[in-house]
């Protein structure tokens, strides 16, 4: 083994060699040093390099074109490949997700692979990139499917993300809407830390307003053996019973239990089981209980429901996700009673804090900028801010401004997917208000990002439109790097800044 070399003077020598290096993408660690640079055949591409003693590990680990440099070290240059994520993860284990505890966070779902770098601009600017744990790696299995991406094609892009915007801080990685075992299995193979375990499947919604005989079947027909439990038991446990949520006062009579029951028994025993495969893995993991896409909000007593049977199947979770009071459609504000919703949001994080402590996950989090500071306050930063479609759209702005013909297809595509591709999503969007892709000229099309019907038409139509031009899309968003990066540092930096007074990354009380 040849000695290990200086990693300053590693540094000057990878300079020297890679004169198109990614500013701040370079890092030194155990004897090597790896960064990004563009590739020579297409600048606008990007390849990783690696200097190294010719006997180190990593000349090994990296897979690429390799050349001796002097007498003792090697350079390889690979591209962006899923070995070369791992090496690149052995080799600086902090780009290795992993639980965050009770840290404040924000997930970034970035539906194209490229926004990472963006996302990491905007925690800097916000000031949050000491306070604010990310997750860059994000995505649900509805939106994997609609872009045709791998958990592990979602797990490198962030990889190489991070790596190549210098991010050194820790990361988690969210399997974000997990509905089956299955996508427990194959999230947790792609090395994914954070299960949003989504048992919405099995919320029973009717059951808010059943009685009588109705509710009695319900009761009936629940999972008692999964829940290992009994309705004399839960009865037993619950009436009579006055909780004390942080100073909020809770009980819950005979007809409320049951609807609780009703509603969220199922989706209980179907958490647990989830639970379970995730506990077998052997693995990290830390699990969020997600309900936020049913049709009735999570009244304050069933949060404590949930929260209560959760422990009692001793599933741990580190957020929660409660469907809160108004609407919380896709890539606009809250739509709904602030004043109502700050109450419920005080109401959440004491239970949050008395039956945990686990942090308040807020879903379709993008562009709620009325809420956030309702919920850092509420929350006193026990809270973490789950944000997906809003970087995609971003992304159409460099589109909008740079691309007009390629922005008007997409367009064309909103108009004519919407009523189809909508079917899953909470929008209100009246297709009519949106203009056409020829109604514009050129000037005014970046306008339509600013604006609620359009956003939410080009919001929930991306599947549609990334089957068609995705690679136009991608091939511009590499050509036009930096002006993506500022729009989706500026975006961000709206999203984060609300949070920092309360943010912090330790898990005692704060
Ligand atoms: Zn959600």
């Amino acid at each position: 083994m040849t000695d290990r070399p200086r990693h300053d003077d590693l540094e000057v020598r990878a300079k020297a060699l890679a004169p198109d290096m990614r500013p701040g993408s370079l890092r030194t660690s155990g004897g090597a040093a790896v960064w990004l640079e563009a590739a020579p055949a297409a600048p606008h591409r990007r390849r990783i390099g690696l200097l190294a003693p010719h006997d180190h590990a990593s000349i090994r680990a990296f897979d690429g074109e390799r050349s001796d440099v002097g007498r003792t070290l090697s350079v390889v240059y690979g591209p962006l490949s899923p070995d070369n994520a791992a090496a690149l993860r052995d080799l600086l284990p902090d780009l290795r997700p992993r639980p965050l505890g009770l840290a404040t966070s924000a997930g970034f779902g970035d539906r194209l692979g490229l926004a990472t770098p963006g996302h990491v601009a905007g925690l800097r600017r916000a000031g949050a990139a000491d306070t604010i744990r990310p997750i860059f790696a994000q995505q649900s299995i509805r939106e994997m499917t609609r872009t045709g991406r791998t958990p592990r094609q979602v797990m490198d892009d962030a990889t190489f993300g991070a790596f190549e915007a210098g991010w050194t801080g820790e990361v988690g990685a969210d399997a974000d809407h997990l509905k089956t075992e299955e996508d427990v299995h194959r999230t947790l193979e792609a090395g994914f830390a954070f299960f949003t375990i989504d048992p919405g499947d099995h919320v029973d919604d009717e059951a808010s307003e059943a009685e009588g005989d109705a509710l009695r079947t319900k009761i009936e027909a629940l999972p008692w053996d999964q829940l290992e439990d009994r309705w004399e038991d839960l009865r037993g446990r619950w009436l009579g019973t006055r909780l004390d949520a942080d100073g909020l006062p809770l009980s819950l009579d005979e007809t409320a239990l049951a609807r609780a029951a009703a509603k969220y028994g199922a989706a209980l025993a179907q958490a647990a089981r989830l639970h379970r495969t995730l506990a077998a893995s052997g693995r990290p993991f830390e699990i969020e209980f997600s309900v936020d896409e049913t049709a009735t909000p999570t009244t304050p007593e069933e949060h404590a429901f949930i929260a209560r049977e959760l422990a009692r199947l001793g599933v741990p979770v580190v957020s929660l996700a409660p469907r809160f009071v108004g609407r919380f459609e896709k890539g606009v504000d809250y739509r709904g009673d602030l004043d109502e919703l700050k109450g419920t949001l005080d109401a959440h994080a004491r239970i949050a804090r008395a039956f945990g402590p686990y942090k308040l996950s807020l879903h379709s989090g993008s562009d709620k900028f009325s809420v956030y500071p309702l919920i850092a306050e509420a929350t006193r930063g026990r809270v973490h801010l789950k944000t997906a479609g809003t970087s995609y759209l971003e992304a159409l702005r460099v589109a909008a401004v740079h691309a007009p013909d390629l922005f008007r297809k997409i367009l064309r595509i909103g108009h004519k997917r919407f009523e189809t591709d909508r079917a899953s999503y909470l929008i209100g969007a009246r297709l009519e208000s949106v203009p056409g892709p020829r109604s514009l000229a050129d000037e005014a099309l970046p306008g339509l990002l600013d604006d609620d019907d359009a956003r939410q038409v080009l919001h929930v139509t991306f599947g549609s439109a990334l089957d068609a031009h995705g690679g136009d899309l991608l091939e511009l968003l590499q050509r036009r790097r930096t002006a993506h990066e500022d729009a989706l540092a500026r975006h961000f930096e709206r999203h984060l800044a609300p949070f920092v007074p309360y943010a912090h990354v330790e898990g005692a009380t704060p």
